[in-house]
């Protein structure tokens, strides 16, 4: 062989070599495969893991880059929380103010009616918000009354142009299909953290109780939200492991939000540390990696962040948010930022709102638009 070949081969040898040590051969692997715009669903741990311990800035350049062969980065997706019926909630999530078990200040309140919600509703629309989501503290949907009067609000606000998104607890196929009649575009229903760490947050229902309900939702044409909290004291491949269990439904949940835990005076995990910043960018890229095609919405605690913390989560892949009239998300125990705070954040970074059923990727979007023109 000749000299200068020699020397050339030994010189990009050194060279990949170098590339190798500094970001991690399986992230690099990971990432011509995501750049081949292909979406898996058969993510590793390991893969995971070496996304994790790649330079912070690396990690948000890579998922910078998969977030805009996807999604247009200008655009941001507006939902706004309805809490149609407030706390009395049988269930013992340690994390949450309406858990009947717990002394949080948070009382509980009878269903909300319908013309009520549908003001709050006209109200967002004219802030620029393109989905409502209505949640329930109910442990799972009972059919009757008030799952009617349910119904019938998905029916009205949809019919003001809107995505309607619930969050009721459990489902059986009869009920996910009453709603997917009623025109629900989306059905959220939080696998919250690993099936292993589950357990330790929840004790009044399973892991898999939570699957079969997502099984249920997708037997429909609904479109699928499902994400979970950080911050809960679980350990990094807790939060890596809920991604996989998120990245192996297919198609992957239209919607991830990822929740920064709001800790609730009263609940058990009231006294839980913050996470540091980065770890939060750190979910947010990760999940943008392994979902590529699903809107990662920013969820709770999004108002401990800076505006420059959270214009790295943009960045980063994040690209839905909720805000709010009253500052405050289902409950005044969880605050949220104002309509006000977030229409000047996303104008300072020159970033539009989506309009509703406007998704490039969800399968609903295009036939519910066409529904309510018709
Ligand atoms: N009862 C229904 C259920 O559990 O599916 C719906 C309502 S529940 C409030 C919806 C989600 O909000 C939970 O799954 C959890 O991920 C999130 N959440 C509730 N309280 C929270 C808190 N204090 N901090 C962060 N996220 C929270
Ligand atoms: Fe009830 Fe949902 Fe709160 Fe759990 S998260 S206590 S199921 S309202």
């Amino acid at each position: 062989m000749r000299l200068a070949t020699l020397v050339g081969s030994s010189i990009l040898f050194r060279l990949w070599r170098q590339v190798v040590a500094h970001v991690g051969f399986t992230f690099i692997v990971s990432c011509f495969k995501v750049f081949r715009m292909i979406v898996r669903y058969d993510w590793t741990l390991e893969e995971l893991q070496a996304m994790q311990a790649t330079p912070l800035l690396d990690l948000v350049f890579e998922a910078a880059r998969v977030h805009r062969q996807w999604h247009n980065p200008r655009e941001m997706q507006v939902s706004k929380l309805i809490s149609v019926k407030t706390g009395g909630c049988p269930e013992d999530c340690s994390y949450c103010a309406q858990s009947s078990r717990y002394s949080t200040g948070v009382d509980s309140d009878r269903l909300m009616g319908e013309q009520q919600v549908l003001e709050i509703a006209e109200r967002a629309k004219a802030a620029g918000v393109s989905r409502v989501c209505l949640g329930a503290a109910w442990r799972g949907v009972r059919e009757g009354e008030s799952f009617d009067r349910v119904l019938s609000m998905v029916r009205s606000v949809t019919n003001l142009g809107m995505e309607v998104c619930c969050t009721l607890g459990m489902l059986n196929e009869r009920q996910a299909q009453q709603l997917e009649a009623a025109g629900l575009y989306a059905y959220n229903h939080n696998v919250d953290t690993s099936e292993e760490f589950y357990s330790t947050v929840i004790t009044t229902r399973t892991y898999s109780d939570r699957l079969k309900t997502l099984a249920e939702v997708r037997r429909t044409r609904m479109t699928l939200c499902s994400g979970g909290i950080i911050g809960m004291g679980e350990a990094v491949d807790d939060r890596l492991k809920m991604l996989l269990t998120l990245s192996a439904i297919q198609p992957h949940p239209e919607s991830v939000p990822i929740n920064l835990l709001s800790q609730v005076a009263g609940t058990p995990l009231a006294e839980q540390p913050e996470l540091p910043v980065w770890e939060v960018v750190r979910m947010i890229a990760i999940a943008r990696l392994v979902m590529p095609k699903s809107d990662v919405r920013l969820t709770a605690g999004r108002i401990k962040l800076t505006p420059e913390a959270q214009a790295l989560c943009f960045l980063a892949g994040a690209n839905s948010i909720f805000s709010s009239e009253t500052e405050f998300m289902l409950t005044k125990a969880v605050p949220s930022p104002s309509y006000q705070a977030d229409q000047s954040l996303l104008s300072a970074l020159g970033m539009t709102l989506r309009a509703p059923f406007a998704s490039q990727h969800a399968p609903r979007a295009t036939e519910l638009a066409a529904e309510l023109a018709a």
